[in-house]
């Protein structure tokens, strides 16, 4: 039997793929460790808790990784490198279980999303994030969490009016690009690859659930796993964190992870973006902007993005773009123009579709690249902002008019 995750589409909705949601009781919280998501240091810890010589641990670290991260093994017995006693030692010791995708949905658009469920205090209440790919002719993006829920409460979002809270573990982060490669067939499947065997995720923003800045220990373990060369693969100029502006770790993320920053800025003076963002208060805009002209490597190639969501009659007049692009000068930056999405119980409105063409052409003329971000996969709420896990706090009719919110304009 299945539960469906939302109620029979109705009519015009009805173009997005459910494919069933698992009901709870078939879930079970894993009894053994996985080695998917591990980092080096972690695998060699395995192999020594399985009796693996530490002269001989390096080496079984770099096979083992091969398999885990560029061939995304499933199966002891696919790692023919490694002798069958060792193969046989880690399955009764280890699994390479991925996070448990507990629904999957397809756009009209292309775009991915998965729910997926990971472990809670008790073990029927998992909790649940979201995942997103979005297709696009020149790459590929992963849109991934790093917390169940946020602790900020950012007025416009749907995320922060989440109550339940945890950290996402390293391997929790990592676990979201694997099963992403598992589900878009997305593994290198013979020795040495080439140019033919390019990837579908190419690029991954952490962008969904969360705050990553306060989970940054986490963060920073997974993404140098996704970013290692001989694994993943996915270079760090190809990872983008958002953060809302924690700025003390800021620095500490340019140092530590070395990723692509983009900033959510969306007000242009301290008194609506402490409305607005209300972590403003403790970190104000002066020295946000500080922390963002002092990350590191800053270059034309290597721009600092600062995403705007887009509130009709808030932020999006034609002073406020005049303002922003004189407050961000000085800066390597783009402007990433964010019509906002709305959820039910929001009481902001999307700008309208001209005055966001008008705010982008002064934004553009003054120098920066202003893309408007599309929003993709409305259909299924997979767009900016309407990450929530379905089953934590909506209603069924609350999800329903999420849906039709989402599909009318
Ligand atoms: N917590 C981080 C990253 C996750 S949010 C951050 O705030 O940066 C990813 C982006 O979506 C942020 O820029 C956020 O401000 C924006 N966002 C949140 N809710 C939105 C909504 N309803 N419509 C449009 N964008 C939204
Ligand atoms: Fe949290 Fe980001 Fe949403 Fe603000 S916008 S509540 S920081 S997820």
């Amino acid at each position: 039997m299945t539960t469906p995750l939302a109620e029979t589409p109705t009519d015009g909705i009805a173009a997005a793929a459910l494919i069933e949601k698992r009901p709870l009781e078939r879930y079970v919280a894993p009894a053994k460790p996985s080695l998917v998501g591990m980092s080096r240091d972690a695998l060699a810890a395995a192999f020594g808790a399985i009796g693996v010589p530490e002269r001989r641990q390096r080496m079984r670290v770099q096979q083992a990784w091969q398999w885990l991260y560029v061939r995304g093994a499933q199966d002891f017995d696919e790692m023919t490198t490694l002798s069958k006693e060792l193969r046989t030692a880690l399955a009764q010791n280890f699994t390479l279980a991925r996070p448990d995708v507990a629904a999957e949905q397809i756009s009209v658009d292309g775009t991915r999303k998965w729910l997926v469920r990971l472990p809670g205090e008790a073990a029927d209440r998992p909790h649940e994030v979201e995942c997103v790919y979005i297709p696009e002719t020149d790459r590929g993006t992963l849109c991934i969490s790093s917390q169940v829920g946020c602790t900020l409460n950012c007025t416009f979002c749907h995320t922060g009016t989440q109550r339940l809270v945890r950290n996402l573990t390293p391997a929790e982060i990592v676990g979201q690009v694997v099963l992403a490669r598992d589900r878009l067939s997305d593994w290198q499947r013979a020795a040495g690859g080439g140019e033919a065997d390019k990837r579908l995720v190419s690029n991954v923003v952490m962008m969904g659930m969360g705050e990553p800045l306060y989970n940054f220990e986490a963060v920073r373990d997974g993404l140098n796993v996704v970013a290692d060369g001989d694994g993943l693969s996915i270079s760090k100029r190809r990872i983008t964190l958002s953060t809302s502006g924690v700025v003390p770790n800021i620095a500490r993320a340019g140092a530590e992870i070395g990723v692509m920053l983009a900033v959510s800025l969306h007000a242009v003076t301290d008194e609506l973006r402490n409305e607005l963002v209300p972590l403003n208060r403790k970190y104000p805009l002066r020295e946000l902007l500080d922390a963002c002209r002092n990350y590191p490597g800053l270059s034309n190639a290597r721009r600092v993005t600062f995403e705007y969501v887009m509130l009709k009659g808030i932020n999006d007049s034609l002073a406020d773009a005049r303002a922003l692009v004189h407050l961000v000068k000085g800066i390597p930056a783009k402007i990433n123009l964010i019509p906002f999405n709305p959820w039910p119980g929001s009481s902001y409105e999307c700008s309208d579709w001209e005055q966001i063409e008008k705010f982008s052409e002064i934004v553009f003329n003054a120098g920066y690249a202003s893309p408007v971000r599309t929003p993709r996969g409305r259909d299924i709420l997979a767009a900016c902002g309407q990450l929530k896990s379905a089953t934590e706090k909506l209603s069924a009719r609350e999800r329903l008019a999420l849906r039709a919110m989402a599909m009318t304009d």
